[in-house]
Parts: structure tokens; sequence; C-alpha cells
């Protein structure tokens, strides 16, 4: 019978965490800060940036939304960056993606100081994570979350053969990187794979982020696979994701639900961070 990962639990569960840490840290005079940088007027950035800011401030941390209109200018952006690197009420520094076309995203991200960098997605975080460096620095919020939601099911991951469908720098590459650090056999598919369903197929845990409604059947899922679905589609006003979820449901022994999967882990990743960071910040 498959079992449902129910991501809205285990986030609950690390919210929890987060914010008894929050508490902790308040006790000693310190107020975790974060700050959400929105740009311009994209539905799912608007929702999802105003979700973020909402959870940090019921954590009780000091949460910013600094809202831009579409057609700010680079040095705008880069300068408020700036401001926020050398404000000392701010921990975390997060740039909702993807951003104006007008934009040098990859300037903006840099110009992030890589100790406030809440997303992980500096290169110098990137790097670290990479070389698998031990210590303390950010990791991609979604990649991360998906490892809590894996160690939340599995006893383990080393020597488990793992897909990830999708190659992306924001959400599969890191992940390939943590999922090779735990000694995981990681292949990663993309539009330019041939016959993509003898990976899947071979697949102990099927990651799906390819952005593609119902693009996985169960006839491409190994039995008793443990499937994850990043996936974020609207049709119709309601949300699906990448996985056919009631048809790979009959084959799967874990399977992530969209809503309710890998969505809620992001955000309560997110919260994690930002206290890792301002713990972080007292040792360094
Ligand atoms: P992306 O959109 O940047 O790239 C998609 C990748 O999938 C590319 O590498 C492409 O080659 C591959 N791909 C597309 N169609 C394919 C196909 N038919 N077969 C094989 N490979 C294919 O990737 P992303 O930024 O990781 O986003 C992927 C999805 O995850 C999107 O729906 C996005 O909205 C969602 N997402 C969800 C969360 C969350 O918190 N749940 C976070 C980030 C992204």
């Amino acid at each position: 019978m498959v079992n449902i990962i129910d991501g809205h639990n285990i986030a609950d569960k690390l919210n929890i965490e987060t914010k008894n840490r929050v508490d902790e840290l308040k006790k000693k005079g310190i107020l975790p800060g974060i700050v959400v940088i929105l740009i311009g007027e994209n539905p799912a950035s608007v929702l999802y940036t105003r979700m973020k800011q909402q959870t940090a401030a019921k954590m009780g941390m000091h949460s910013v939304l600094k809202k831009f209109p579409e057609d700010v200018s680079q040095d705008e952006v880069l300068a408020a960056i700036q401001e926020y690197n050398e404000d000392p009420t701010v921990n975390a520094i997060l740039v909702q993606l993807p951003l104006p076309k007008h934009l040098n995203q990859t300037e903006i991200i840099e110009a992030i100081d890589p100790k406030k960098d809440v997303d992980g997605f500096n290169s110098s975080n990137v790097g670290k994570l990479y070389n698998n460096e031990k210590g303390n620095y950010p990791v991609s919020c979604t990649s991360r979350g998906i490892m809590t939601l894996l160690h939340a099911y599995l006893d383990q991951l080393e020597g488990k053969n793992v897909t990830i469908i999708g190659r992306s720098i924001l959400v599969s590459r890191p992940l390939q990187s943590l999922l090779i650090n735990e000694n995981a056999t990681v292949t990663m598919v993309s539009l330019h794979t041939d016959n993509i369903d003898y990976y899947t197929k071979h697949a102990d845990i099927l990651v799906v982020a390819a952005g593609k409604p119902n693009l996985i059947k169960k006839e491409q899922v190994k039995p008793g696979a443990t499937v994850i679905d990043v996936g974020i589609n609207k049709i119709n006003k309601h949300l699906v994701g990448d996985v056919d979820f009631d048809d790979v449901k009959e084959v799967a022994g874990f399977i992530t639900p969209v809503p309710g999967g890998v969505g809620p882990m992001t955000i309560a990743t997110l919260m994690q961070q930002t206290v890792d960071l301002t713990e972080w910040s007292l040792i360094d």
C-alpha cells in the first residue's frame, strides 16, 4: 500500500523546532531578521513572498517584505542589498526569483553577503556544498527540504539509486550534491536525455522537477519507489505536480502530493536557515 508523504506534518514539526530556537534567541536579546525582496508583480512570486514574510512574522522574527516595481534598475536593487548586508538587524536576505529580464540575476545573487544568503545560491555557498565542505553554510531551501522529507521516511540514503528529472541550479543540482554527499548514486536527466524511462524505472528514489504537469505515469516508476514531486503547475486554477499522482500512487512505496508535499518544506526550511544564519553569526 502506498504511503503518502505528509509535507505539512513534517513542515509543522520543523516550524515548532524553529520557533523554539527563535524564542531561545529572543531570551538572549537576539531577534532573527529576514528581508524578502520582491521585484514586479508575477502572481506566483507575490503569493510565495507573502507566505514567506507572513510565516517569519508568525514565528516572531523581524520580517520585512521589500517591494520594487517591475522596471527597477539594477543599481537600485544592488544598493538595497548592500544596505541589508550592512544592517545588523537583518540576518537573512532572499531575492524572489525569477527576476524581470532586464536584470542581471547572477550579479544580484552574488551581491548578497554569503553569510546572509538564506537561499544558498551565492557561488561561495554553492561551492562549499559542491566540495562537501564541513562547517556552516546555507543551501537551497527546496533541496534541503526534500532531504528532510527523505530522512523522515527512509532509514538511509546511502547506496540508493536516485534519478532526478530536471537539472536546474535552484533545485536539482544542489539536491544532487546533497544526495551524493550522503553516498547515494545520482543520475540526472533532462530534455536532452534519450530514453528517460530507463533511468526512471531503475530509481529507488525518483525526484521530478521538470515543471511539466502530470509528466510521470506509473509505467515509468519502479514498484515500491519513493517519488518526490517538486513541480508546481496551475491547471484551471488548480495546482498539480509533475507526477500523475492518482496513477503513480498505485505503484509507488512513498509519494508526495501537490500541494502538501515539497512546497511547505521550502518555507519551513527557509525559516530554519534564517535561524541557522542568526546562530552562526554569533559564533563567527
Ligand atoms: P526549471 O524550470 O528551471 O527547469 C526544468 C528542468 O526540467 C530543465 O532542466 C529541463 O531540461 C527539464 N525538463 C523539462 N521537461 C522535461 C521532460 N519532459 N523530460 C525531462 N526533463 C525535462 O526547474 P526548477 O526551477 O527546478 O523548477 C521545476 C519545477 O519545480 C517547476 O514547476 C517549479 O515551479 C517547481 N518548484 C517548486 C518548488 C517548491 O517549493 N515546491 C521550488 C522550486 C521550484
